[in-house]
């Protein structure tokens, strides 16, 4: 009985943390993403992650493409009469127009003309090359539709199109067979089971085409939810502790360079202790989570950057700041805490949550680094704590290195 209520308390607490988790990715992943489809915000930056690898698979598949379209010229050349090989010669050069028209826009790396390009050149080459056939089939030789299989190929598994518009090149080049037809007549009795191959290999196609960007799709919320795993705490959205320190390290030597003032802050809840031995840690979690967003309105430039240093402590660094300002910041991001009114409950040391801080500001002219800054803040946190918690004090030495 007691093991039973245990297991479901464990479960509503794991519940909890996947309602408040506050990743996308991880939210995309729960939702799913059969209909080939994700949140409006992600799927934005997955189609430009999407556009921004094709490149990369397109100039290795480009020279391939025109390597085999080589190759069928020569067998073609020896083995039809010099007529027909000139007649099937203006088909033949749309193909090279065709592969010129996917190269530029993949050398040249207009990412934003791609997927307009691959689409356009395959349907020209899809739609010349059976008017190519009908041409050489007049001439009495028998030519299969493998090569307008081979190009159907290249649409649905090496062209990077995303599945509807690989469907929709797709049935643009399967058309195209059937209507070469109408304009060459030619005596075929299989025109009917060559279009059945044709429909058939359309369907592979589209499974194997689903697969394809279904897998990108996967991919892309794995990279995205492990590179943010490596930069975010996840409880509260704030850069993690190694995070903030690597960023720390270059807006100390950035601050160098434009001899501006820096100023690091420190600051940890007072008696939180107490707030989770009454309301328990699922709750004490919303409460660093509303703390979190509280210290963040005080981070507005872009070099300014807030981080969670460890438990309930968090660090914020204010580029261009001098120590009156930190000052000032600093005031305004405690009584931002405290205007949480946040009840420690009716046992506790004090009657809302709050916060101490600690901050030590850099002179532009003084050899300061990121080390030397937190430690100054940190001395300066424990003063607050000694005087009283609640309040901000700023570190009365200058750090140096
Ligand atoms: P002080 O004013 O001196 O800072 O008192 P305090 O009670 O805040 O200090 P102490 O360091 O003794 O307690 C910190 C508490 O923070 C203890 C720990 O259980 C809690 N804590 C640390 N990390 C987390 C967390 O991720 N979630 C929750 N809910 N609690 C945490
Ligand atoms: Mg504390
Ligand atoms: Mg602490």
């Amino acid at each position: 009985m007691q093991e039973n209520r245990d297991i479901a308390s464990a479960q509503s607490t794991v519940n909890e943390i996947l309602r408040d988790d506050r990743s996308l990715y991880s939210t995309q992943f729960a939702l799913g993403f059969r209909s080939l489809n994700f949140i409006p915000d992600l799927e934005k930056s997955f189609r430009q992650y999407y556009l921004e690898n094709n490149p990369a698979q397109l100039r290795r598949v480009i020279p391939f493409a025109l390597f085999l379209t080589l190759m069928f010229s020569v067998a073609d050349y020896l083995r039809l009469s010099g007529e027909i090989f000139l007649v099937s010669a203006l088909p033949r050069l749309v193909q090279l127009l065709a592969l010129c028209l996917l190269a530029i826009p993949v050398y040249l790396n207009y990412t934003r003309w791609l997927g307009p390009a691959v689409m356009a050149a395959l349907v020209l080459y899809g739609v010349s090359t059976p008017i190519m056939l009908g041409v050489i089939n007049q001439g009495e030789y028998f030519t299969p539709i493998s090569t307008q299989l081979i190009i159907l190929a290249f649409c649905y598994f090496l062209a990077g199109l995303r599945f509807f518009h690989a469907a929709a090149t797709g049935a643009v080049i399967s058309i195209a067979y059937p209507m070469s037809q109408l304009l060459f007549p030619y005596p075929l009795p299989n025109l009917g089971f060559n279009c059945f191959i044709i429909v058939a290999f359309n369907m592979l196609g589209l499974v194997g085409a689903y697969f394809l960007e279904y897998t990108a799709r996967e991919n892309f919320l794995s990279r995205q939810l492990l590179s943010e795993m490596a930069l975010f705490d996840s409880l509260t959205g704030l850069l993690n502790r190694r995070a903030f320190a690597l960023d720390l390290e270059k807006i100390c030597n950035q601050a160098k360079r434009d001899g501006v003032h820096l100023a690091v802050a420190m600051a940890d809840v007072d008696y939180f202790k107490d707030y989770n031995d009454y309301y328990g840690h699922v709750q004490g979690d919303q409460c660093l989570r509303s703390v979190a967003t509280a210290l963040q309105t005080s981070i507005r430039r872009p070099l300014d950057k807030a981080g969670r240093y460890g438990g309930e402590e968090f660090i914020l660094v204010w580029y261009d700041c001098s120590a009156k300002d930190a000052q000032w910041l600093g005031e305004e991001a405690r009584e931002a805490v405290e205007d949480l009114e946040l009840s420690q409950g009716p046992d506790a040391r004090q009657r809302t949550i709050t916060i101490s801080i600690g901050i030590a500001s850099s002179e532009p002219d003084n050899d300061f680094d990121s080390s030397s800054l937190i430690r100054a803040a940190d001395r300066a946190l424990y003063l607050a704590k000694n005087a009283g918690r609640n309040q901000v004090v700023m570190a009365a030495e200058t750090p140096s290195a």
